[in-house]
């Protein structure tokens, strides 16, 4: 309902997403509640953005006590929450990234990235993997692989060059004393959910470090915890010299942040943005990061993880499910179908009132909330089992 006084005919819509026919009133923990009563288990966790379920209290009263005290002061004024969670970042980032920048989204956070690196190496070239995916602004959609989110807005910023992912051979021949950046997912989202290999991202390491490129894990979706480390880079042991997250890391508000090392930032050129670590948001992400460490997250991710890739592969085997493969790392998990994914979501979400995610075509995506119980999976599992 409208509360401006116009004719029904009058009124906007929306015309960027297409509506799945179900409208959502309410959220807390894993489930959300549609418009009629019904109850679904997210298991998409809405795009990654709750890791600690929808409306965790502890993050809405944080959220209610900031927006009571101050809503916003611009970035160049410091502020307790922003502050904080500068700290915070720092000290839960990899290796030394202790320079963070804040911004509203993953694909600023990338954006970000792509332009410190320019700025201090002064070079122009970016290499990113094929079914990469970094977002959707003039430069991040640049490192975006997809023809399909490309094509109709070209030209993006120039200078990138894609790979193979997971190919060490064809980005040592890609990366020279031209190269600004290599950016990678550790395991690709939107891509398939692809893990790399340890020795793959050893080997960016190594090239990076070696042709005085940075080395920048898109750790958007990867990140806080959710393939069963803090980061999914720690898997591998392997220190970036930029970490972008995003998604989930203030629940659901509309964050992003950009993790480098001191020769990235020293070097970073001028840049900006009115929101940067605005204190509602702020707020938000200091509870939900305390969320994740408090309640060891990453551990819980992994154990749940492991019960849920062997309570699927084990499902799809006794009833010979048709499907290709079950892939992934802790709670970021793919089952690559023969049908299209989208019927299955369809079917699972009004039939089963489960939510699921798609990663191209044939890839059913599951992203949960960090705090999912292994009774979940269980429903998810006999969900799955009779869909497919
Ligand atoms: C979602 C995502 C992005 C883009 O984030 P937005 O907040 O939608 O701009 C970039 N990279 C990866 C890996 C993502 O999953």
């Amino acid at each position: 309902m409208s509360s401006l006084d116009v004719a029904e005919d009058e009124l906007g819509e929306g015309f960027v997403f297409s509506e799945k026919p179900l409208g959502i009133e309410s959220g807390e923990g894993v489930h959300l509640t549609g418009a009629n009563g019904t109850e679904y288990l997210d298991f998409g966790a809405s795009y990654a953005c709750t890791p600690l379920g929808h409306c965790p209290p502890a993050v809405v009263d944080a959220i209610r006590e900031q927006a009571a005290e101050l809503l916003y002061v611009q970035g160049s004024y410091p502020v307790e929450a922003r502050t904080e969670l500068y700290g915070k970042l720092g000290a839960l980032a990899p290796g030394d990234l202790r320079k963070v920048w804040l911004c509203n989204s993953g694909t600023e956070a990338n954006e970000a990235a792509m332009k410190f690196a320019r700025s201090a190496t002064g070079r122009e070239k970016i290499v990113a993997a094929k079914r990469g995916f970094h977002g959707r602004t003039m430069g991040a959609l640049a490192m975006t692989w997809k023809r399909k989110y490309r094509a109709a807005f070209e030209p993006l910023a120039g200078g990138v060059e894609f790979v193979d992912y997971g190919d060490a051979d064809e980005l040592a021949d890609a990366v020279d004393d031209e190269t600004a950046a290599v950016f990678l997912e550790p395991v690709q989202g939107e891509g398939g959910v692809n893990p790399a290999t340890a020795d793959y991202l050893h080997a960016a390491r190594e090239l990076t470090e070696d042709a005085g490129a940075a080395l920048v894990f898109d750790e958007i979706q990867t990140g806080l915890g959710r393939t069963g480390a803090l980061w999914a880079c720690e898997h591998a042991g392997v220190v970036p010299d930029a970490l972008t997250t995003a998604k989930g890391m203030a629940s659901g508000l509309p964050t992003g942040a950009t993790l480098c090392a001191d020769w990235l930032a020293d070097e970073a050129g001028d840049h900006g943005s009115t929101f940067s670590g605005g204190p509602l948001v702020a707020a938000a992400a200091n509870a939900t990061l305390d969320g994740i460490v408090e309640e060891d997250l990453p551990g819980h991710a992994e154990a749940v993880g492991d019960y849920l890739h062997e309570e699927l592969s084990a499902a799809v085997e006794e009833h010979d499910l048709g499907v290709r493969e079950v892939r992934g790392q802790g709670l970021m998990v793919g089952i690559e179908v023969k049908r299209g994914s989208n019927r299955l979501l369809r079917d699972l979400a009004l039939n089963h009132e489960v939510l699921a995610l798609p990663a191209g075509r044939s890839v059913l995506r599951l992203l949960p909330p960090l705090v999912v119980e292994e009774a979940h999976v269980d429903a998810v599992v006999d969900a799955l089992t009779e869909v497919l």
